[in-house]
């Protein structure tokens, strides 16, 4: 991941750090690009059937039920009608399932995120474990390995805590039957040799997936699901579009990872699940196929993998 104005699924006070502008702008420069980058993306032409498979609602601005509320009627004017909400942390995976409940088109999904793998303790297992005994919590994540923080930001976890929390969590994937929901920042040897050692869930899913074709050749290959985000459609991802073009049909999904990553060319500013055809019609043209087409496939497929209620 190359972004610099705010980082995916970073530690709260590492997130703050992002953002530097050059020294060079001129000041009218540097107000303009601020402005820009608060400013949401106009609404995409609808594109029906889709669902983000990967979102972080109270990132989003989602705070109670009204507020939720919003975003997803947002979402759906455009065709976004479900969304699976992630949680980071334990104070996130509460309010996750909360919100599960008050929205029929929102669900779950609950993990300690690897930056935060060393608050994995007893009582954390055994609320997660609760947890996901809930039909709205739809699977476990984000967990998996991040060795891009590590160093970087005091409060994150090392990469052996990472390793232990990982192993958990896949046991723990195993035990209830639900879809793993892997984070991978820049750990792909380390994160495909740990699963395969402990042997991988029915349901592996690469959130926000980052790799090169090889690495995406390898998760098809294992029978995993790659879910892509707004980084496919950067202008600088062409290997990353490679890795989007040969997956099949029936192992691809689609995110916003919001409130970062948002599609070109609104790269920067805010995203949130409304803008997610953006990235489904950057997908589409990888792939050479109708958007429309795309977007049942892609819906398809979440409804599937999550084994989400007819709505
Ligand atoms: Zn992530
Ligand atoms: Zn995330």
């Amino acid at each position: 991941m190359t972004e610099t104005s705010g980082s995916v699924d970073t530690p709260a006070a590492a997130r703050s750090v992002g953002g530097v502008d050059a020294g060079t702008e001129t000041e009218s420069n540097k107000a303009a690009r601020k402005r820009r980058r608060r400013e949401p993306p106009p609404d995409p032409i609808p594109l029906p059937g889709l669902v983000d498979a990967h979102t972080h609602l109270a990132a989003c601005g989602g705070r109670d039920a009204e507020s939720v509320r919003a975003i997803l009627d947002h979402a759906e004017r455009v065709g976004v009608g479900q969304v699976v909400t992630v949680a980071d942390d334990m104070v996130d995976a509460r309010w996750a399932v909360e919100a599960a409940h008050w929205d029929r088109r929102a669900f779950a999904a609950v993990a300690l995120h690897p930056t935060h793998a060393a608050e994995l303790d007893d009582a954390a297992k055994a609320e997660l474990e609760q947890m996901l005994a809930d039909p709205r919590v739809v699977a476990v994540g984000e967990t998996g390995l991040d060795h891009y923080w590590p160093g970087k930001s005091e409060s994150c976890a090392s990469p052996d805590a990472q390793a232990e929390a990982f192993r958990w969590h896949i046991d723990l994937a195993k035990r209830i039957g639900k879809p793993l929901m892997i984070h991978n920042r820049e750990a792909d040897r380390d994160l495909l040799d740990i699963l395969a050692e402990t042997t991988a869930p029915e349901t592996v899913i690469m959130h926000c997936f980052s790799g090169d074709r090889n690495v995406a050749r390898e998760c098809v290959d294992r029978g995993f699901i790659l879910s892509f985000a707004g980084t496919v459609s950067f202008a600088n991802a062409a290997e990353l579009r490679a890795a989007a073009e040969l997956v099949p049909d029936d192992q691809i999904l689609v995110e916003t990872d919001a409130p970062f990553l948002t599609p070109h060319p609104y790269r920067g500013q805010p995203n949130q699940s409304y803008c997610l055809p953006y990235t489904a019609r950057a997908l589409a043209e990888v792939r050479g196929i109708d958007d429309i087409e795309m977007a049942r496939i892609l819906g398809d497929n979440a409804r599937r993998v999550y084994r989400l209620p007819l709505q």
